[in-house]
């Protein structure tokens, strides 16, 4: 089959033919529908090789949905040609956050060399991908594959965040959205979807400034040193009760520093060597800081129910498995509107 690998440190990933996969006792083969491209691998892919945490080669792709083309020995509860969508953060199932569906937090993962899809694991950048363990599975029950697979990462990461600073997003708050890329333009509807929040996004770019406001936010502000004080202005000099960066760099974790409000809360979700020093003086009385990875089963669910209901649409650019480069290229370059979508089985 078709993969697309990740296969030397520091080079583009690669378009090649490896062995189809069959499914191992416990083990659910996926015949891959839809696989989305995240800024993480762009991250992965610029990690040097010293300490550099996966095997290579890794094929990518940690957003996956499929039909089930084969069950290994044991695997009860699914039949093929079921339509499912893949959890990504795997656990090991036992540990008390495992018990509580937060396998993102699972206390033994790396003890039992456990990774997520395309995150250690072989991805779903393929025709095919091995799912571990079918409770790794939530069925997509008529939701359209392509539109819900970055729900699993670029929905269920921000529904997380969002989800933390519920209690103070009241009526009369202000949430502020920092990237309206992948992650960031879900953020924009899921905050609409289930807060009475006033939203403002913030971005470098005039085209995902626009996307922001399509999906709802009420205001769309370009993200530079005056963003800040933009905030400020546009709040009464109050400040944003929760600040959400999806971007994570030096510049932005400033920003949001600046832009907080007393007692609100700053969550970084980017990875660009951002980060915020917290102490009186450095952020506002009283702001939380917190730096959350991905989400956990219960919330997918919601997530999905969400979309199920109407309330998040995302915004997706479609690739053929033999354009998945170009798609990681334009990705890099900032130049995919939502997020790009491989289709390893597309005709
Ligand atoms: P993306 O490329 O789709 O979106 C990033 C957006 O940020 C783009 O719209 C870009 O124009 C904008 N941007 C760039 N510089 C900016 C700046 N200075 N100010 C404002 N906007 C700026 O990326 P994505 O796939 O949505 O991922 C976003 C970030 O979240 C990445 O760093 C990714 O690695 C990280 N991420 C973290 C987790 C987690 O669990 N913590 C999960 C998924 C992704
Ligand atoms: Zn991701
Ligand atoms: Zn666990």
């Amino acid at each position: 089959m078709k993969a697309l690998q990740y296969r030397t440190i520091g080079a583009a990933p690669e378009l090649v033919t490896v062995p189809d996969p069959e499914p191992g006792p416990g083990q659910v083969l996926l015949k891959v529908s839809a696989a989305g491209v995240c800024h993480s691998d762009i991250a992965v892919m610029s990690w040097p090789a010293d300490g550099f945490p996966y095997r290579l080669p890794l094929t990518l792709g940690h957003e996956g949905a499929g039909t089930v083309a084969a069950l290994g020995d044991g695997v009860t509860g699914l039949s093929v040609g079921d339509a499912v969508a893949v959890y990504g953060p795997w656990g090991c199932g036992m540990c008390r956050p495992c018990a509580e569906g937060k396998e993102n937090y699972c206390l033994r993962a790396t003890e039992l060399g456990i990774f997520p899809p395309g995150l250690g694991a072989p991805g779903a950048i393929a025709e095919y991908m091995l799912v571990d363990d079918s409770q790794h599975l939530e069925p997509l029950d008529g939701l359209d594959p392509v539109r819900t697979v970055p729900l699993t990462d670029a929905g269920l990461t921000p529904y997380h965040a969002v989800k933390r600073s519920l209690p103070k997003l009241v009526p009369g708050s202000t949430a502020v959205v920092i990237g309206a890329g992948g992650l960031g333009h879900v953020a924009v509807q899921l905050l609409r979807a289930v807060s009475p929040a006033r939203v403002i996004a913030m971005d470098v770019a005039d085209d995902k400034l626009e996307l922001a406001r399509t999906v709802g936010a009420h205001e769309a502000v370009l993200s530079d040193e005056h963003a800040a004080a933009r905030v400020r202005d546009l709040t009464g000099g109050r400040g944003a009760t929760a600040v959400f960066d999806f971007v994570g760099a030096p510049a932005t974790t400033t920003t949001a520093a600046g832009c907080v409000a007393m007692e609100g809360d700053v969550t970084i979700v980017g990875i660009a060597g951002g980060s915020l020093p917290v102490g009186l003086g450095t952020v506002p009385f009283e702001v939380t800081v917190t730096a959350p990875y991905w989400g956990s089963r219960g919330e997918l669910r919601e997530v999905l129910d969400l979309a199920r209901a109407g309330a998040v649409e995302v915004h997706v650019e479609t690739f053929a498995m033999d354009e998945a480069p170009l798609a990681y290229e334009r990705l890099h370059a900032g130049k995919i509107n939502g997020r790009a979508m491989i289709l390893p089985n597309a005709s």
